[in-house]
């Protein structure tokens, strides 16, 4: 009895990893032919300068339009993508889609300090030896000024190797392409490293900005990157401003930039589109 016993338990177990892995397999190549097919999309959230409440640039936030599960959020394909390599032609894809994207919007909408766009960069994309020959196409093709955009990069990619890392970041600053660190403060980057890497932008992980509200947390950490972000010559990105409340302190404590759904949620370029058309005719009127 103890046999047959055993003997059910692992076929349920490889039952289990049979379906497991067909899953994956199908995954893996619904996403392939996700990209092939165009069913990848890019949502923009803007970013907001807090000094004039004005929308300075964008973040570009994938979608996967899927025909059966509707629109699929990025955390649940993403880490699929980087396992499987496949992140290596999306974020190309999302890098190009972007840049062309902004293209448009800074020639609709032109401003002293033009409109930038930031891009997420997985750490598999980043260490890929193409990035820097297809941000250098992009440069040339769209003729955007380089410094308006920014590429996201995770904090636990600088500890990976950080000569290495170091080395390809300059290459890309060399372009006068902006480097952001993602949802700072989360990882285990040391203090004492970051001043040697070539970094333009922290920004600071939601968790920490909606501690001002919700009293839960220490939210004087906020004030604490953004004031290092100054004395570091960086600008600061609070993520995730979700209140007011939250609005208010960080004008405080001087933090230049904040994102998140107090100001606009992430949505399709037609909707950003008719937020800076709306912005635009707000300031001939004044
Ligand atoms: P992230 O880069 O930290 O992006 C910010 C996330 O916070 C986005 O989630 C955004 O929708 C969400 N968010 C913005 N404002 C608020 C707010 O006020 N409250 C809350 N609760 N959330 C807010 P999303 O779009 O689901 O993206 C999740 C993550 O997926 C991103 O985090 C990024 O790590 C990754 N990702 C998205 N697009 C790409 C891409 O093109 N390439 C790569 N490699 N990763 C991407
Ligand atoms: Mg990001
Ligand atoms: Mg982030
Ligand atoms: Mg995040």
């Amino acid at each position: 009895r103890a046999k047959s016993g055993g003997r059910a338990r692992i076929d349920v177990f490889d039952g289990n990893l049979r379906r497991q892995a067909m899953t994956t397999m199908r995954t893996e190549a619904d996403l392939r032919a996700a990209l092939e097919l165009g069913q990848l999309c890019l949502y923009y959230q803007p970013i907001v300068s807090l000094r004039h409440g004005g929308i300075a640039g964008f973040e570009a936030l994938m979608r996967w339009n899927h025909p059966e599960r509707g629109l699929v959020p990025p955390n649940d394909f993403i880490p699929l993508a980087e396992e499987s390599g496949l992140i290596v032609p999306m974020g190309r894809w999302a890098l190009q889609e972007a840049t062309r994207q902004l293209v448009a919007w800074q020639l609709l909408f032109p401003r002293p300090t033009p409109l930038f766009m930031s891009v997420n960069v997985s750490s598999r994309q980043f260490r890929d030896d193409d990035l820097v020959s297809v941000v250098r196409d992009l440069l040339n093709e769209t003729g955007i000024p380089p410094s308006s955009l920014k590429l996201e990069l995770t904090e636990s990619l600088l500890m990976e190797n950080p000569a290495k890392c170091r080395a390809l970041m300059q290459s890309i600053r060399d372009m006068d392409v902006r480097l952001s660190i993602d949802d700072f403060g989360t990882g285990y980057s040391s203090l004492a490293y970051l001043h040697s890497f070539p970094v333009d932008t922290l920004k600071i992980d939601r968790t920490f900005v909606q501690a001002v509200s919700t009293g839960e947390g220490n939210a004087a950490i906020v004030h604490v990157i953004s004031t290092l972000a100054t004395i570091l010559n960086m600008d600061a990105v609070a993520e995730g401003v979700e209140t007011e409340q939250e609005a208010e302190y960080l004008r405080d404590i001087m933090c230049q930039y904040a994102q998140g759904y107090h100001f606009a949620r992430p949505a399709p370029a037609e909707t950003v589109e008719r937020l800076l058309v709306a912005e635009t005719e707000r300031a001939l009127a004044s």
